[in-house]
């Protein structure tokens, strides 16, 4: 479903931020990217929705070169690729609520549509409760839990996560990594970058780890070994 062939990231035609990549992702599995800090983790986030594009090699997303593509063609891109982020990235001065129908508005569904389906991801996310309220007044794992129901009310068949938990305490963490299982477990396919070791080494999926640049590890039922 996902293959990077090649793929090297050069920044600013110096800075070499990944080389020689190549990784290959089935559809509904569950991979966990490790590795410090710039290790390259983001950037290969940032290249699947090319937020970024590679110096080098190609990029498939269903049989799809995505480096190729035009520019407008990423809305149908992104629509396939729901993103999470440690910061969370809502709008202030909208609601929960307004935060994940916005989601469905431009992709112009209808009304009475957008209605059924943020109430259904609300209760999925456990945050029937908080619809009416604002980002300022939700606990981070409430703000993430939003972004996590932003991300997936389109569908999508590939979730990415970025450091989701880096702003978290313990408790929330559990929570979210919980609710990225569960949307695996209904078919999503989930990428997760993180260097939290006690959530890669509970989690027991596929760990695939690099180091300035370079996959030195894909293991199933990996641990984080850095
Ligand atoms: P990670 O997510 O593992 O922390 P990143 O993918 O963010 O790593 O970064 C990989 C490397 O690329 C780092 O050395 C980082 O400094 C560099 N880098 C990332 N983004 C940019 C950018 N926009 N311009 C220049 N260098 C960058």
């Amino acid at each position: 479903m996902i293959l990077f062939e090649n793929v090297s990231k050069i920044y600013n035609n110096h800075h070499v931020a990944l080389e020689n990549i190549n990784l290959e992702i089935a559809q509904g599995e569950f991979v966990v990217i490790v590795g410090r800090s710039g290790a390259g983790k983001s950037t290969i986030l940032k290249l699947l929705i090319r937020e970024e594009k590679p110096s080098g090699g190609r990029i498939f997303v269903e049989n799809e070169d995505i480096t190729k593509i035009p520019d407008v063609e990423l809305p149908c891109l992104r629509r396939k690729i729901g993103a999470i982020f440690q910061d969370f990235r809502l709008l202030s001065t909208k609601t929960v609520y307004e935060n994940i129908a916005f989601a469905l508005e431009v992709a112009g569904r209808e009304p009475s549509e957008i209605k059924k389906y943020v109430k259904q991801v609300l209760d999925l996310v456990g945050l029937a409760d908080k619809a009416q309220n604002f980002p300022h007044e939700l606990s981070g794992g409430e703000k993430q839990k939003t972004a996590i129901a932003r991300a997936i009310i389109n569908g999508p068949e590939i979730l990415i996560a970025d450091e989701p938990t880096g702003n978290l305490d313990v408790y929330n963490t559990w929570d979210i990594v919980k609710l990225l299982n569960k949307i695996n477990q209904f078919g999503t396919t989930v990428i997760l970058a993180t260097h939290d070791r006690e959530i890669v080494n509970a989690l027991n999926k596929r760990v695939v780890t690099l180091e300035a640049g370079r996959i030195i590890r894909d293991e199933q039922n990996g641990k984080y070994l850095i």
